[in-house]
């Protein structure tokens, strides 16, 4: 089934109710070629290019829940790839120019919309750090503006730039071609692309034990059986320390809630993306309407998908010194999601100590600009054997290396 005008047209005719189902629900079978654990964007991304592009034809994505009801539909949808080091600047560029094409490759809208991503600079040190970055960017051929405080101001009519503020706002950096995308719709955008090109998605099949033999996978135990696989990608994000703990690997990734909460919808008022670092707070409209406003981690681990009250209040008063005419907006929903942090922001991807078994976790805070990229080189890199170029830097090793790659500066969340 193509989305076309004629589509639309020919199921209008009979009320939308005979619209196909957007993916098959198969039963497992007993042994596939490839096995991702993880019915996230990343995972379903991941199949999808494993079937698209490198020709494997037998995959299955184990999801325990049902698909996008992990992170990837929790999020705040914020998408840009203005990192400071070049091995993260090139990895989320690749990522932003396969968004740019996205909706007509996987043939659905994902409402990717390049608004322009603010990230506000309070202090001296903040422009200085800014400029370093703009500058690092513009090395790699990324987008990206430094802006002062009335230009910050002509792109966001209701910021308050006066001197006397709270958080006084001395200027931005920009990335034009950042923006946002609706984060549900690439979940299933990339599930229903990957059941086309014949992938089993199976939901509700929690993946319990991972099968070893001689030092080398065999596949996995599994709520529904066990399914043979000869190769497995584990792809958990919040629960990767877990998954891969049934591998006797212990991961240096933390787990840790991470909040947003949306508005009641308002008539547009905020045009870009913005986002503050040193106040941990980020905010943007849907299309429909509503703000969506994020916030920093909250410090403690958990697996709960809710977080504490402060961290609310610690995000909501500096987003209401930025804009204070949004003072008297009621918020009507909040949530939380299980982000997986790893000591230098940077996500991990790539070969284990274990044969034919591949992980791609630890993009925290900062995954959902990634996730058409990080299915891409985590594809790459399960159909060779070895790291996708773009993924070399960020083998699970750097950890043991001392390689790391400290995003912390550009990942704009609180950590
Ligand atoms: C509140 C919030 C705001 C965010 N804002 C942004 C943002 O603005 N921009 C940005 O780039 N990133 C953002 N992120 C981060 C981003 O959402 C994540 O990095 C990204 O979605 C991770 O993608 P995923 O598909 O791997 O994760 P998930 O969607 O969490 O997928 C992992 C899946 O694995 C499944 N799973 C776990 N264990 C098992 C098992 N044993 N068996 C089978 N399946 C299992 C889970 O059920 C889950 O569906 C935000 C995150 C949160 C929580």
């Amino acid at each position: 089934m193509k989305f076309s005008i004629f589509s639309i047209a020919r199921n209008a005719m009979s009320y939308h109710e005979n619209w196909q189902a957007h993916w098959r629900n198969p039963e497992p079978k007993s042994e596939y070629e490839v096995i991702i654990i993880g019915g996230g964007g990343h995972g379903l991304a991941t199949a999808y290019y494993l079937a698209k592009e490198c020709g494997v034809r037998s995959i299955a994505v184990l999801e325990r829940n049902r698909i996008g009801g992990g992170n990837s539909c929790r999020n705040t949808t914020i998408v840009r790839s203005n990192y400071l080091w070049d091995e993260a600047a090139n990895l989320f560029e690749k990522s932003m120019q396969l968004w740019e094409g996205l909706s007509q490759d996987i043939n659905y809208n994902v409402m990717f919309s390049q608004r322009g991503v603010l990230n506000l600079c309070h202090t001296l040190q903040d422009m200085r750090d800014a400029a370093r970055r703009v500058n690092a960017n513009r090395l790699n051929g990324i987008d990206a503006l430094l802006l002062d405080a009335q230009q910050v101001k002509a792109l966001e009519p209701l910021i308050d730039i006066s001197p006397s503020a709270r958080y006084p706002i001395v200027g931005a950096t920009f990335q034009p071609r950042g923006g946002n995308a609706r984060h549900d719709g690439v979940a299933w955008g990339f599930a229903r692309a990957a059941d086309s090109r014949g992938v089993d998605i199976i939901q509700n099949c929690e993946v319990t034990g991972i099968r070893i033999e001689n030092g080398m996978v065999i596949g996995v135990d599994t709520s529904r059986g066990f399914i043979k696989g000869k190769k497995v990608g584990m792809v958990a994000a919040g629960h990767s320390g877990v998954v891969a703990a049934m591998a006797g690997l212990r991961l240096p990734v933390e787990s840790h809630p991470l909040q947003a909460l949306v508005s009641e919808p308002l008539k547009p008022c905020i045009n870009t993306v913005v986002m503050s670092n040193a106040v941990h707070g980020y905010i943007s409209q849907s299309d429909k309407g509503d703000l969506v406003i994020g916030a920093g981690i909250d410090q403690y681990c958990g697996y709960g998908q809710r977080g504490s009250y402060n961290v609310i209040e610690g995000t909501l008063s500096p987003i209401v010194e930025l804009f204070p005419s949004l003072s008297r907006v009621r918020m009507n929903r909040q949530w939380g999601g299980i982000v997986d942090v790893t000591p230098d922001a940077c996500p991990i991807v790539g070969t284990t100590p274990v044969k034919n078994l591949f992980i791609n976790c630890g993009w925290g805070t900062g995954g959902f600009k990634a996730t058409p990229g990080s299915g891409w080189v985590f594809a790459h890199t399960i159909a060779k054997g070895e790291p996708h170029p773009l993924a070399a830097p960020f083998a699970l090793d750097r950890h043991i290396s001392g390689a790391l790659i400290d995003e912390h500066g550009a990942s704009a969340v609180a950590h």
